[in-house]
């Protein structure tokens, strides 16, 4: 069932495989089929897997799609058999992926991060950089109020991915040692989460001297460039000669691997959240058994974690507000992703703002 307000047509942001960039065009807005909500967008961030996937870095994974998978807006239509909660009006923000719900996993109703084959929204579906994107309710999480939709936005990837890395798959403790390598979207919000979940020491990695005083200000009790040639008596210094408890990689490259895993104490977790097409080779694969250490890869994160950012922003413990860096109407995206391109002002995040076009 639609709602009268809702447009027949959309300006959308299209990418075509073997083009590059994207087309600004004009499609037919979705028609929710059961168990389907339409959001109204209010903003998308753009993230770097998107512009990676558009300037031909990362393949694509199908021949044609609108991307953006970190937004937030308003539901503007329901279709049938969608709990009466998610009604029009609410606002919302989305979850950057779904289950695939065939595979061995997903028939025995395990979450998102235990899919064999996850689809990630505005990659393998269309997503948000459009003036509506259609989701199942699943993947909704409802805004209450005090929590901005531009913060919302930032929140679904850039914040939920480093927070399920750091909380879940590398198993952060009160008190651990922490090194967060690659100090972009994604590593910036690293530091404050590792502040949220009591982490110490906070040491902030990145070639970027603008990066590293960022992450200072945020919140990291050091900063280390990767390229210093004391790098290894550095960290041994931070971590009173123990080595790091959990070492954060958002960078994606075989060298930043390495030096994470020989920055490691014993019983130390690499946890790898870059996306890197280039091969793993281990320089020291001894000292990973001497020692029990691991390595571990991450992707995305589940509404849980979204549900528990949105209440750690609402009640004042992660103060995102500084991480949106410029907001864009759609019809700039262009522009938008030329600045990312020139790395202008360092972004945290740039956002999409569809709803002026
Ligand atoms: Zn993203
Ligand atoms: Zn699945």
């Amino acid at each position: 069932m639609s709602h009268p307000t809702v447009p027949a047509t959309m300006l959308a942001a299209r990418f075509h495989a073997g083009e590059r960039g994207v087309t600004l065009e004009e499609v037919p807005v979705p028609v929710p089929g059961r168990g389907d909500v339409l959001i109204e967008v209010a903003y998308c961030g753009i993230c770097m897997s998107d512009v990676h996937m558009v300037d031909g870095t990362l393949p694509p994974f199908v021949s044609e799609v609108t991307p953006g998978h970190e937004s937030a807006g308003t539901i503007a239509a329901v279709g049938d058999d969608v709990p009466d909660a998610w009604s029009v009006g609410r606002e919302v923000v989305l979850t950057a992926g779904k289950r695939c719900g065939a595979c061995l996993s997903c028939i025995n109703g395990q979450p998102f991060d235990r899919c064999l084959t996850p689809l990630i929204m505005g990659s393998f579906y269309d997503g948000a950089w459009a003036q509506y994107v259609l989701v199942s309710f699943a993947q909704l999480v409802a805004l209450p109020g005090g929590v901005p939709l531009d913060q919302a936005a930032v929140l679904t990837d850039a914040v939920a991915t480093p927070y399920a890395a750091l909380k879940d798959t590398a198993q952060l403790q009160v008190a651990e040692s922490i090194g967060i390598w690659g100090l972009g979207g994604l590593g910036t919000h690293a530091v404050q989460l590792a502040r949220v979940l009591g982490a110490a020491p906070i040491i902030a990695i990145d070639v970027s001297e603008f990066a590293r005083n960022r992450a200072l200000a945020l919140g990291a009790d050091a900063a280390l460039d990767p390229a210093d040639p004391d790098f290894a008596v550095r960290i041994l210094e931070l971590t009173d000669g123990l080595g790091l408890d959990v070492a954060a990689e958002f960078v994606g490259s075989s060298s930043v691997r390495n030096q994470a895993v020989t920055s490691l104490a014993a019983h130390g977790r690499v946890v790898m959240v870059g996306l890197a097409p280039d091969p793993l080779v281990l320089t020291d694969s001894m000292t990973p058994v001497m020692r029990s250490q691991s390595l571990r890869g991450h992707l995305g994160a589940n509404p849980t974690h979204l549900r528990e950012l949105v209440s750690l922003v609402q009640h004042r413990r992660l103060d995102v507000s500084a991480s949106v860096t410029r907001v864009y109407p759609l019809g700039q995206i262009h522009e938008a992703l030329g600045a990312i391109e020139r790395r202008e002002g360092h972004p945290v995040r740039l956002v999409l703002d569809p709803r002026g076009r």
